[in-house]
């Protein structure tokens, strides 16, 4: 059953929480990514160690955010590439739209890229005559599907392999119904070979760029990467705005975590490094390669100096697989393109707290996110921060939409605790009151539904642990 995108997270997960299908199919998959991570660093200061190192170049990156972006603007168009500035996604699909009109393109080749969730930019072309056909295999079934990714890393993790041979077989001409993993990846080789042959443009997203250099680096697996960016014409390559490195240097440490955090490998199969379009007398490589830059509310969350924090993010998707929400409902219970832990601090601060309010509540705060961040994102303290934003008087600048979940209830429940614990008497009264009064409330009282309609009232002492004590002989007054 799809979620209901217009309900709160709370009224979403049952949903999935009641999928035993999904259910196993996450948990299969979480286990063995967070084994395989966890394979890759067996020795605690080593890992220390290496995501201290990370975490400083992805933060002297949020720290001159502007001045690299101009550098890398600067190195690139000396490398022949074409550079672009989006502020929303409307921007970017509009400059991808008349980049491929002008070069005649009808037919497009994408690795992978969550830029291009973020701008749906597949619908978007669709609508004006341009189909786009996804190469990565785990995208490639999702567009198969019509579905979302459901991670940001492993899009169909949410799929068995019974799913997918289904939909294969619905879908692929002459292909029977098969199980075989290799007969499957075979089929779809066959399908994106004369895709990429055939294609007019390639796009891409891009994991690192490097502003000393003006160097696109492209991380995968698979081989279409390299295929989409190389074998047409014209590559263009979509990033947000923070996906930057200041020098080559910085390349090394951020590639040890980010393949290791994500899949468990030491490396991936392909590090693509692009720096140019193709140079006279080479015989492959597009003849032009444009770079568009996405900021859709980037520059917001560079503003504040705690929430800039987000941006160091080097999509690993490692929060997701160790996060007992995620791992249990998956990627489409949250709605919104990035899921999981940061998918709750990055989706409002892009989107708004007024329209993705209750994505940093939909968490435990058990700090497993944090725990496990490559670049040591303080996910936890940034989600009490968008929570505190989300209640706060709405002059608050910091995110947009702050305030939108303030309601009169809450804010009257909340004075009345601070008048109460800034009194001993007032305190001592209301202890004594709900020692003896609190098992009177009923289970299903309107002001606990919500509270109980997943956990047991807790049981009243019927004293209070002043009492209590005193009965023992602790009395200290
Ligand atoms: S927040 Fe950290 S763990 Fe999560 S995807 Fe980003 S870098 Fe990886």
């Amino acid at each position: 059953m799809k979620p209901d995108l217009k309900a709160d997270f709370t009224q979403r997960a049952p949903i999935a929480l009641n999928d035993p299908t999904l259910r196993r199919n996450f948990r299969r998959a979480m286990d063995g990514l967070m084994a395989k991570r966890a394979a890759q660093f067996p020795d605690p200061a080593d890992w220390q160690e290496m995501r201290a190192r990370g975490a400083a170049a992805k933060a002297r990156v949020t720290a001159r955010l502007p001045e690299l972006l101009e550098r890398l603007e600067a190195r690139c168009k000396e490398n022949g590439i074409q550079v672009h500035w989006a502020e929303s996604t409307a921007q970017a699909n509009a400059i991808v739209l008349d980049i491929l009109q002008q070069a005649g393109a009808r037919k497009v080749i994408k690795g992978k890229s969550m830029v291009s969730e973020e701008m749906e930019l597949n619908h978007f072309l669709d609508g004006h005559g341009i189909k786009a056909v996804e190469s990565d295999l785990g995208e490639y079934i999702i567009q198969l599907a019509g579905e979302a990714p459901s991670h940001i890393v492993m899009p169909c993790i949410h799929k068995n392999k019974g799913e997918i041979a289904e939909l294969f077989a619905g879908n692929i001409e002459g292909l029977d119904y098969t199980e075989d993993v290799d007969a499957l990846t075979a089929a779809a080789r066959r399908v994106l070979r004369d895709e990429f042959a055939s294609a007019d443009a390639g796009i891409s997203g891009v994991n690192f760029a490097v502003a000393e250099t003006g160097t696109l680096v492209l991380v995968e697996n698979e081989g279409n990467g390299r295929l989409s960016t190389t074998l047409p014409p014209l590559h263009i390559a979509l990033m947000g705005i923070e996906k930057l490195a200041e020098t080559l240097d910085d390349i090394p440490p951020l590639l040890a975590l980010l393949p290791r955090s994500a899949t468990g490998q030491p490396i991936t199969t392909y590090v693509n490094m692009i720096t140019s379009p193709r140079k006279p007398g080479e015989k492959d490589g597009p003849k032009a390669v444009h770079l568009v830059l996405l900021d859709s509310g980037r520059s917001r969350v560079y503003a504040d100096e705690e929430l800039r924090d987000t941006l160091r993010c080097i999509r690993c998707g490692a929060c997701m697989n160790h996060c007992p929400v995620y791992s249990r409902v998956g990627g489409h219970t949250y709605k919104f393109v990035y899921p999981g832990p940061i998918g709750k601090i990055l989706t409002p601060q892009l989107e708004g707290l007024d329209c993705a309010g209750d994505q940093p509540h939909a968490s435990t705060l058990c700090n497993a996110c944090v725990e496990i961040c490559p670049v040591e994102i303080p996910i936890a303290d940034l989600l009490v921060r968008l929570r505190t934003e989300s209640v706060r008087p709405s002059d608050s600048p910091a995110v947009k939409g702050a305030g939108s979940r303030r309601n009169w209830r809450e804010t009257l429940a909340w004075r009345g605790w601070k008048f109460m614990y800034s009194r001993s008497w007032a305190y001592g009264i209301a202890t004594r009151l709900a020692a003896r009064l609190g098992n009177l409330i009923p289970e299903n009282a309107p002001l606990m539904r919500q509270w109980t309609s997943v956990r047991a009232k807790p049981k009243f002492a019927g004293k209070t642990l002043h009492e209590l004590a005193r009965e023992k002989g602790y009395d200290h007054e």
